[in-house]
């Protein structure tokens, strides 16, 4: 199961050159070590498609091309190492630029998503939503369905495809009706999800209940927020769903915080959260506001750390190992940390 996620803002050639260019990769290397396995950049024009194909150069991470209105710019794509080529098949043009498109794919062996989203459909299906005649489930596979025919006619057999809406309940329907009729690998996420927690839990609802039904090998927790927490959210459910490699790492157990709490838990999280999600350790880490409830509530947190009226205390497995000041909690965790 892939974890994707997608780059937030326009790469320019000078944002992956020099210092801005080490920044870049250096996120990209984080990513990855987070979990993420497919990373998809916007190509909005040619010179777009020569950045990424510079920077597909660098980096081992695959990078995947998102191209819509202008096929020219995944010829372009296609003459770069990279791993996938996104294209939506309501904008993308003839059946004549698309063939052009599969047949250097084809040479290349590059893998085509076909991503349709309830925004842009097709014309003649958008009109039909919209009359009320044709259901949005519906119209989102005839959609895929269309592109994979001209697919199979020209013998593409690397096609994935995407079903994706705003709304949960038609990205169920879609991707279940789709998954019954086709073998291509689907990539599932709700798109334009909302914020952070919106977004979390609109993803979750929909991601979980494909991924019990057995449907979905990619995925995208679409946020209004960082990659990073985009990686972070598809790790958590696929670990709820069971998902064997999304268990590599580390699990955060962090209290919530009440009025009894002496260590500033949410900062603590926070400033923590996305270097131990790059660890690959398989532990358990807690992060508690109080010894009410710290290690005996964590005991089985193979690391954590608790306010202890004025001290902060480091246990192991419920052990107090220990007794700190505030001002040092960051210095001697990591110490504990790397003793893991
Ligand atoms: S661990 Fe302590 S501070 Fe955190 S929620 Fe529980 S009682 Fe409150």
């Amino acid at each position: 199961m892939v974890i994707q996620t997608m780059w937030k803002d326009r790469l320019a050639l000078s944002d992956i050159e020099g210092k801005a260019g080490e920044g870049v990769v250096g996120r990209i290397r984080r990513l990855g070590e987070m979990g993420c396995g497919l990373l998809r950049f916007a190509v909005p024009d040619i010179v777009a498609a020569e950045t990424l194909g510079l920077l597909a150069e660098r980096v081992s991470m695959p990078l995947s091309a998102d191209i819509h209105f202008d096929y020219r710019i995944a010829l372009r794509c296609l003459d770069f190492p990279i791993a996938k080529i996104r294209i939506n098949p309501g904008n993308i043009g003839s059946r004549k630029r698309v063939e052009e498109v599969l047949s250097k794919a084809a040479v290349r062996a590059i893998p085509i998503r076909i991503g349709v989203n309830a925004g842009s459909l097709p014309g003649d299906l958008r009109i039909r939503v919209e009359e009320g005649t044709l259901d949005r489930a519906e119209a989102l596979v005839s959609a895929a369905e269309r592109e994979l025919g001209i697919f199979a006619e020209l013998g593409f057999d690397r096609a994935l495809v995407s079903l994706k809406a705003s709304s949960v309940a038609d990205t169920l329907r879609a991707n279940r009706l789709l998954a019954g009729r086709t073998a291509f690998p689907l990539h599932i996420g709700v798109t334009e999800a909302g914020p952070l927690v919106a977004g979390v839990v609109r993803n979750t609802v929909a991601l979980y209940t494909l991924l019990e039904e057995g449907i979905g090998d990619t995925i995208r927790v679409s946020l209004s927020d960082t990659m990073e927490n985009e990686v972070i959210a598809a790790r958590e459910i696929l670990g709820v769903s069971g998902e064997g490699e999304s268990r590599r790492g580390v699990e955060i157990i962090s209290c919530p915080r009440c009025g009894r709490n002496s260590f500033d838990t949410h900062g603590f999280t926070e400033r923590w959260r996305d270097y131990l999600y790059t660890l690959d350790k398989r532990v358990t880490i807690a992060i508690m506001g109080c010894v009410v409830n710290g290690p005996g509530e964590a005991r089985h947190a193979d690391l954590g750390i608790t306010g202890a009226g004025n001290k902060v205390l480091i246990f192991h497995r419920g052990k107090v190992i220990r007794t700190i000041t505030a001002e040092n909690a960051d210095a001697a965790f990591r110490e504990e940390l790397e003793r893991l």
